[in-house]
């Protein structure tokens, strides 16, 4: 039926409301009580009071745990809230509240006259992993289908691109293999680039539970070039150069070798490659090794001990490993020693990558990424774009065969005057970007910039010329996956403020008005949905048999879960019996052409931007517990701003002397994109060579403002397009 009526979903008046966390890719399960005086009336808007939540203790993944950010989100839901769509010709100018009406007839205006004189290559959307799936899907489905442009890139290309690139070039697929009981199973846990005590809090709290209760029977190994919260419960901690990450993994895999801890009949039987890793590892020698990641041999010789002796080995990463210019070779180094060690397909063992948003993993299914199409099907597979022509009713040679801009290219395209139009949704690029002083040049010559996101003042508001009131978690119905490929429904539970609509309800009704109105007539979230796990039917992320009635009845569900499989019954692991995939042929283990799981031999490179004599540090820019990104909500929350009042820049104390910092002090950090000043704190936790700064501080926190990303290069790798956040070189010196 068409609706063009905003889309609304009428929110009921639960004793309690039960939903995914909407923070971190943790998803946990929440359970929401409303204020007391709460007297809700559909139409109307949310009666003011606050939303109390803490842990849902019958949701599978968390079990009632959770953490500050998910028990204070109450706090955050009616701050600072867009309750209009506002617009002006030249952000130079405030903005005027206009009707949804001009809104859409300004969108359609453009976007009909770009398609006439340029082609839908200048169309751009970049969306993000707090859209719920359904929200993703429609854009995609608009976007790459209907326009033409598969310029649909998120902040997951900034967070877990890596990830996904080297789960499809090493296992053929993306999926990570694994679950969270893994972290019960598992003898030695490798925590490699993630600060998991901050980062994934709730996770981390199960692994200390676990370590406090068996001692003996869990070994924990950090590598970070800081010591954190996650390494002060390490039996050991890797302190390498930042950068040297991969060749860790080779004197590892070298250690391996040289032990007979390589399984060659699990190689010979599942894998295809081992030579040219064999003559690569062995290149790698335990000293080699030590020495490039700065490091004693002892230490690794030890890791080594440990992975020999270990029945199951867990290995969980993130943003550390993924935000590297060779981020996917790194993630495939990883997956190379547990295929050659036959660490992989059983309880507790296998390469784990942990998401950072709620619902990057629901992205990576409905092809929220530039060169994916829904059911993790690729862009550049004709036999792909043909399955999703046909289902979509769409002409052959619709979807366009080449992968679109992924976000650093979008940039780039804003820059040379490429793009009409460039669409944020539900994020804030202009503090999460790297080089930001280059962004905004850029974004200032693309002559509409849209906005639609829930909170007011943003950073990237700044930028745009159309906002869009976006209703948000709590107040849309819709699905998230989290990083155990556990599928929750998070139900409407509050009326959206003022004139707010879901994303998904945005771009259907956008749809309808450029003429598409039978393929983009949706009268509820619940159709939306059904339409998109239809698509995954026989792929490796299999959902076809979930619903929003099902998962409303029957709680949270781990896919694969094809059509007809009875609640409860999606599969924990993937990768473990004789198929890889739900009807995949007897015996295909992993999803390659093959059968196969393909180990590589990536030379380490280092880092792409070292120190050097101008610039004799590396800053590396991380989170910490209390904060959410780029503060948008938790911003707003006086526990975690009491907790967390000001940006601090880590300083190891003989740096610190050198540039004649004392403790507490301004330091100005130059890089070769420009400098900004951050408060010294002067801490032995941090190696010499290397400072650390959080992310969160952007350019509307005022005098707290202290924009880390600015300082940071945009060269990454060059499968994943995944900038390398973790590394630039600088100097630091007073402010006078
Ligand atoms: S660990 Fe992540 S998902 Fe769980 S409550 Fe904290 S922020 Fe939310």
């Amino acid at each position: 039926m068409a609706q063009d009526s905003p889309g609304l979903p009428a929110a009921p008046a639960p004793a309690a409301a039960r939903a995914q966390c909407p923070y971190c890719g943790v998803g946990c399960g929440l359970e929401l009580k409303p204020p007391d005086n709460l007297a809700p009336v559909p139409g109307e808007a949310a009666p003011d009071g606050q939303w109390t939540a803490r842990g849902d203790r019958h949701h599978p993944s968390s079990l009632g745990q959770v953490c500050v950010k998910g028990a204070t989100v109450g706090e955050t839901l009616h701050h600072n809230r867009l309750t209009t769509p506002l617009w002006r010709a030249c952000t130079d100018q405030p903005f005027t509240p206009i009707s949804w009406e001009r809104a859409f007839s300004l969108l359609v205006q453009r976007i009909q006259a770009t398609l006439a004189t340029r082609g839908p290559q200048a169309l751009a959307i970049y969306g993000s992993g707090q859209m719920l799936c359904e929200d993703y899907y429609l854009a995609n489905k608009l976007l790459k289908g209907f326009l033409g442009s598969n310029n649909f890139d998120s902040n997951s290309r900034l967070c877990m691109s890596s990830a996904v690139a080297g789960y499809q070039r090493s296992l053929g697929s993306d999926g990570p293999p694994c679950c969270y009981d893994d972290l019960d199973l598992a003898d030695l846990v490798l925590l490699i680039g993630t600060n998991t005590a901050e980062c994934h809090p709730v996770l981390f709290q199960r692994l200390l539970k676990r370590k406090r209760k068996q001692p003996d029977g869990l070994r924990l190994v950090v590598v970070d070039p800081r010591a954190t919260a996650t390494s002060d419960a390490a039996d050991l901690h890797l302190a390498i150069r930042p950068g040297s990450d991969l060749a860790l993994l080779c004197g590892l895999g070298h250690l391996l070798l040289e032990r007979g801890g390589v399984g060659h009949a699990f190689v010979a039987a599942h894998t295809e490659g081992f030579d040219e890793l064999e003559t690569l590892w062995r290149a790698w020698d335990c000293e080699r090794a030590a020495a490039v990641c700065g490091i004693a041999a002892a230490d690794l010789r030890q890791l080594a001990e440990w992975w020999l002796g270990a029945a199951g080995v867990l290995s969980l990463w993130s943003m550390g490993v993924n935000q590297s210019r060779e981020g996917t070779a790194t993630v495939a180094g990883i997956c190379n020693l547990h295929l050659a060690s036959g660490q992989i397909g059983k309880p507790g063992a296998g390469p784990f990558s942990l998401t950072g948003q709620p619902n990057a993993m629901g992205g990576r299914e409905v092809g929220g990424l530039a060169q994916l199409l829904p059911g993790y099907r690729a862009v550049a597979d004709p036999e792909h774009r043909a399955e999703l022509e046909r289902q979509w009713g769409l002409g052959p040679g619709s979807i366009a065969p080449q992968p679109g801009l992924a976000a650093w290219q979008q940039i780039e395209a804003m820059e040379c005057g490429e793009l009409d139009l460039w669409w944020v949704a539900a994020t804030n690029p202009l503090v999460s970007l790297p080089s930001l002083d280059r962004v905004r040049a850029a974004v200032a010559r693309c002559p509409l910039v849209v906005l639609s996101e829930p909170y007011a003042g943003t950073e990237t508001e700044a930028v745009a010329h159309l906002v869009l009131p976006a209703a948000q978690w709590s107040e849309k119905d819709g699905v998230m996956v989290n990083s155990e490929r556990r599928v929750t429904l998070c139900c409407a539970f509050r009326q959206p403020p003022g004139e707010a609509r879901p994303d998904w309800a945005i771009f259907a009704e956008l749809g309808r008005r450029l003429g598409f109105t039978e393929q983009f007539s949706y009268g509820s979230a619940a159709e939306v949905y059904t339409e998109f796990v239809a698509l995954t039917a026989g792929r490796v992320c299999d959902s076809s048999g979930l619903s929003h009635a099902l998962l409303a009845e029957h709680g949270p569900q781990q896919w694969p879960f094809p059509a007809g499989t009875a609640p409860g019954g999606g599969q924990a692991r993937l990768y473990g019996g004789v198929e890889s995939f739900p009807g995949a042929p007897p015996g295909h283990r992993f999803p390659s052409p093959s059968g196969k799981a393909r180990l590589w031999a990536d030379p380490p490179l280092g880092l792409a931007e070292p120190p050097d004599d101008s610039y004799p540090l590396v800053l590396t820019v991380g989170r910490v517990l209390g904060h959410w990104h780029t503060m948008t909500r938790t911003g707003h929350v006086a526990r975690v701003s009491k907790a967390y009042p000001e940006p601090l820049l880590e300083v190891h104390p003989e740096d610190a002397a050198r540039a004649a910092l004392a403790d507490g002090v301004l330091a100005r950090v130059c890089s070769r994109r420009g400098a900004i000043t951050a408060k010294v704190q002067i801490s032995e936790r941090i190696r010499a060579g290397t400072v650390f700064l959080p992310m969160h501080w952007g350019a509307a926190q005022g005098e707290l403002a202290c924009e880390a990303n600015k300082l940071m290069h945009e060269l990454g790798c060059p499968i994943s397009r995944q900038p390398e956040l973790k590394g630039a070189a600088v100097t630091l010196a007073p402010v006078s």
